[in-house]
């Protein structure tokens, strides 16, 4: 029989837990802006992983840090917990939620399960990497890392000997660990199917000094092509990867980085609006009453209807939310917000225009060889709508900053 729960008091939506699905970056910050204006609230927390508090962003530069994956933990989740106040339900599943009633199902780590009844309920349930398909006796075996547990994992499949990795996807998170392999003492293989790496987010001649700069530090580029099959090679233990161009590449270990979709199961099976994302309004709100979203899951009207994977979105939307939870009506207004690639071997500031935004890149002339690059994304008016900086250049950031125009 479920348990459940039960609230006392009145049914009124402050009197009842602050109910938030998940235990990422988003959910910790949405806990911590609301202590800062609200002590009172009963905070309930549930997760499907150990909710210890980590930077995510340090996935992909632990092998440069000399970190394990239980090493990037900075804080763990009881210590985050007992400080914020938070009733945490830790390797807890939410299975199913009832917007009418305000009420969700859940199923504990010993597989019990339970229902819950929320005042207001907050989805910070992240994104799923994307996975291609792939043929081959040893499709099985290619990873994704978005989680510490898949980092995990990914460290003991590559064991201590040195090895050759091949990286599938030369977006962000592709080129990030493709240059942490390499600090990391391993042999490095990209295919993308773009021309250059980074290409939907810089202008070619960035990407060009991007790919430059990893080639020259050993990365070997396969790009114009994809990976048909992937088979486990008897003879040499290893596993053979066989392109579309028709090359053939052994390797010991295979990274997918091809993306993340949006996770909006839980709220896409409750009747909840979700498109690329669960579609939040300008007050971080979803469809349904009382309950909000942010953080990976989301896709901001606040951003004409982009989901932003990224730190700073979180830290902004957290903050209004807060406000809007503890009383004070909030809209969420996103400030200009640069990104910084983690590829040492050409460090990348990249303020993207909006995708609907029209214009065209123009790069800045005069710079010394070697001193980087500056590009500017120029509308039709003659406004600065984004930029790139790469390399020295990267230092400018501010000052770019200040002339780009939302
Ligand atoms: C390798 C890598 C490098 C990155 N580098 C950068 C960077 O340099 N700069 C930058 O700005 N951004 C970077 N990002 C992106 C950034 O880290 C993310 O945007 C952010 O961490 C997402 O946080 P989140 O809380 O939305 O999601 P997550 O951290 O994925 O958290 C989702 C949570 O939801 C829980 N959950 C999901 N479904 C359920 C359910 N049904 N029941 C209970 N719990 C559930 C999960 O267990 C988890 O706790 C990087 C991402 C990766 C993967």
């Amino acid at each position: 029989m479920p348990s459940s729960i039960a609230p006392t008091g009145p049914d009124a939506p402050q009197a009842l837990p602050l109910v938030i699905v998940g235990a990422g970056l988003a959910a910790w910050t949405v806990a911590r802006e609301l202590r800062k204006l609200d002590t009172q609230r009963s905070i309930v927390m549930l997760s499907g992983d150990s909710a210890d508090f980590y930077a995510k962003p340090t996935l992909s530069n632990a092998l440069a840090q000399k970190r394990s994956a239980a090493q990037l933990v900075t804080t763990p989740a009881a210590k985050m917990a007992e400080t914020l106040q938070v009733q945490l339900l830790p390797h807890t599943l939410v299975r199913s939620l009832d917007t009418g009633a305000r009420t969700l199902s859940y199923e504990d780590a010993a597989g019990q399960s339970h229902s819950l009844h929320y005042g207001d309920l907050v989805l910070a349930t992240g994104a799923d990497p994307i996975r291609l398909p792939m043929a081959g006796s040893a499709a099985a075996q290619v990873q994704s890392i978005n989680h510490l547990q898949d980092l995990a994992r990914f460290h003991e499949a590559l064991g201590v000997a040195p090895k050759t990795v091949l990286v599938i996807g030369a977006g962000l998170i592709g080129c990030e660990f493709a240059n942490d392999l390499l600090i990391g003492g391993y042999a490095v293989h990209v295919v993308d199917p773009s021309p250059r790496p980074l290409a939907l987010l810089l202008p070619a001649g960035a990407g060009e000094q991007l790919q430059d700069a990893l080639q020259a530090q050993g990365v070997v580029w396969h790009l114009g092509t994809t990976v048909q099959s992937l088979d486990a090679d008897a003879s040499s233990g290893r596993l053979q990867a066989t392109l579309a161009n028709g090359t053939s590449v052994q390797v010991d270990a295979v990274l997918s980085a091809v993306g993340l979709r949006a996770n909006t199961a839980l709220a896409g099976a409750a009747g909840i609006a979700c498109e690329r994302g669960v579609v939040v309004d300008a007050h971080v709100q979803t469809s349904a009453p009382h309950v909000y979203a942010l953080g990976d899951c989301a896709q901001y009207a606040s951003a004409g209807a982009r989901v932003l994977p990224y730190v700073m979105p979180i830290m902004n939307a957290a903050k209004a939310l807060a406000a809007t939870l503890a009383g004070q009506p909030t809209e969420l207004v996103f400030p200009l917000m640069p990104v910084a690639v983690k590829t040492p071997a050409l460090p990348i500031v990249v303020a993207a225009p909006h995708p609907a935004q029209s214009g065209q890149w123009s790069q800045d002339e005069g710079l010394e060889a070697g001193a980087g690059g500056v590009w500017r994304f120029i509308d039709g008016a003659g406004q600065q709508r984004g930029f790139v900086l790469t390399g020295k250049q990267t230092a400018r950031r501010m000052e770019l900053a200040k002339t780009t125009l939302l």
